[in-house]
C-alpha cells in the first residue's frame, strides 16, 4: 500500500515545463518506500553523478537506521540486553537528533516506540488491536529518557527500551542528500513522504518547486500546493499505513502517552522546514498533539505547518506565509481553508 502511495506522490510542475535535457533521475527503493532523486546540472554527466551519489548515500543509511535488518546498528542495540554498544557516526547522529526532538516536543515524538509498533503489527500480516494489558506492558519500556548517549558513539538502552527511528529515518536521509550538494546541481529528492527541494528549479521562472499536499481521502489528488526553495516538505498522515478492524481504522502514528494510534481529529500534518529530520519529527509530534495544541506549539516555536482535520478543514500556522507560497485547492473536494 505504502509503496503504491509513494509512487503516486504528487510533485507538481505547474507552469512552463520544458524538457530538461540536463537532468537525471535515480529511482530506487529504500527504507520500505519508493524514492527518486532528480538532479539538474550543466551537463548530463554532472546531473547523473549527483543523482547516483545521492542514491548511494541513502542506500548506505539503511544499515544505520533500520531496526529490522539484522546487520543494522539499531538491531544490535535493541538486542544488546542493556549493554553499552558502539554505533556508527550516522546512527549516533540520528539518535542524537531523535532524543533532541523528543525532548523538544515533550515526548509527543518518541523514538522508543518499537515495542508498541511490534505489538500492533502495523504493516505486517499480523496487524491487530492488542489487549490493553499488552499495551500497558509495552508502555513500561517506552520513554526517550531510556536512551543514554555516552559520547564517542557509545549508546546504552535502559529499562528494556528499543529504538524505532521510523519517524525520522527519511528526514535524516533527506538531510544527508542536502549535505552532499555543492551547488553544481539543483536537486529534487522525493524520499517517500519526505521531499527536499534544493537550488533553483530550472522549469519555473520563479526558480521555486511546487509540491502538492495530498487529499487524505484520495492521495492521488491534492488539496493544496506549497512553492518552496531550499526547504524540505514532509507529510505524515493516517492514510499512509493502517489496518481496519471492526470497521475502525488503526494507523501507524502512536500517542506515546496511551499506546494507541493518535486519535487527535487530524488526517495529516505537513511541515515545511530547512531541516528535514526536524520536519519529520515534527509532523509525527504535531499529529499526536492535535490541532489546538499543535497550532499553539507552531506559533510559540515559529514552525510552518499545514493541518488537515477529519472534518475537512485546512489550517496553516502563521509561519507558512513566510517560508513558502501556499495555494489552497481543496474547495471542490469539500475542504474549507479555515485560516
Ligand atoms: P512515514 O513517513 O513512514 O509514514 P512518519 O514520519 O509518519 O512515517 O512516522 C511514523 C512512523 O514512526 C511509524 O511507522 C513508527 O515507526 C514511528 N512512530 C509512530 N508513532 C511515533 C511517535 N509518536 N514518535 C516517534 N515515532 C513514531
Ligand atoms: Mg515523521
Amino acid at each position: 500500500m505504502k509503496r503504491f502511495l509513494a509512487a503516486m506522490l504528487l510533485l507538481l510542475c505547474v507552469t512552463g515545463c520544458t524538457a530538461q535535457p540536463k537532468s537525471y533521475t535515480a529511482d530506487f527503493f529504500a527504507m520500505d518506500t519508493f524514492m527518486s532523486v532528480t538532479a539538474y546540472g550543466v551537463d548530463e554527466q554532472t546531473a547523473q553523478d549527483t543523482a547516483v551519489t545521492c542514491e548511494r548515500r541513502v542506500n548506505a543509511l539503511e544499515p544505520a537506521l533500520s531496526r529490522t535488518r539484522e546487520d543494522s546498528d539499531i538491531y544490535r542495540l535493541n538486542h544488546a540486553d542493556g549493554a553499552v554498544c558502539e554505533v556508527s557516526d550516522d546512527t549516533y547522529a540520528a539518535l542524537q537528533a531523535a532524543v533532541e526532538y523528543a525532548a523538544y516536543t515533550g515526548g509527543a515524538f518518541d523514538p522508543t516506540l518499537a515495542p508498541l509498533t511490534d505489538l500492533w503489527g502495523i504493516n505486517t500480516e499480523n496487524a491487530h488491536v492488542p489487549a490493553q494489558a499488552e499495551i500497558d506492558e509495552a508502555l513500561t519500556h517506552v520513554g526517550y529518557q531510556n536512551i543514554e548517549l555516552l559520547g564517542d558513539n557509545q549508546v546504552q538502552l535502559k529499562n528494556g527500551a528499543q529504538i524505532d527511528l521510523g519517524g525520522i529515518g527519511k528526514g535524516f536521509a533527506t538531510d544527508a542528500v542536502a549535505a552532499l550538494l555543492d551547488g553544481s546541481c539543483s536537486v529534487l529528492a522525493t524520499l517517500g513522504g519526505n521531499i527536499g527541494a534544493y537550488g533553483e528549479n530550472p522549469s519555473r521562472d520563479s526558480g521555486g518547486w511546487v509540491i502538492g499536499i495530498a487529499d487524505p481521502d484520495n492521495n492521488a489528488d491534492y488539496l493544496a500546493t506549497v512553492e518552496v526553495r531550499d526547504r524540505s516538505v514532509v507529510t505524515s498522515g493516517d492514510y499512509e499505513r493502517y489496518f481496519e478492524q471492526d470497521g475502525k481504522r488503526y494507523h501507524h502514528i502512536f500517542d506515546p502517552a496511551t499506546g494507541w494510534p493518535a486519535d487527535s481529529g487530524l488526517r495529516s500534518v505537513t511541515v515545511i522546514d530547512a531541516v528535514s529530520t526536524r520536519a519529520d519529527a515534527l509532523t509525527t509530534a504535531l499529529f499526536v498533539m492535535g490541532l489546538d495544541k499543535g497550532l499553539a506549539f507552531c506559533a510559540e516555536q515559529g514552525i510552518a505547518a499545514v493541518f488537515v482535520t477529519a472534518d475537512k478543514q485546512v489550517y496553516t500556522s502563521a509561519q507558512v506565509g513566510e517560508v513558502c507560497t501556499f495555494t489552497f485547492l481543496g474547495e471542490e473536494k469539500g475542504y474549507t481553508y479555515a485560516q
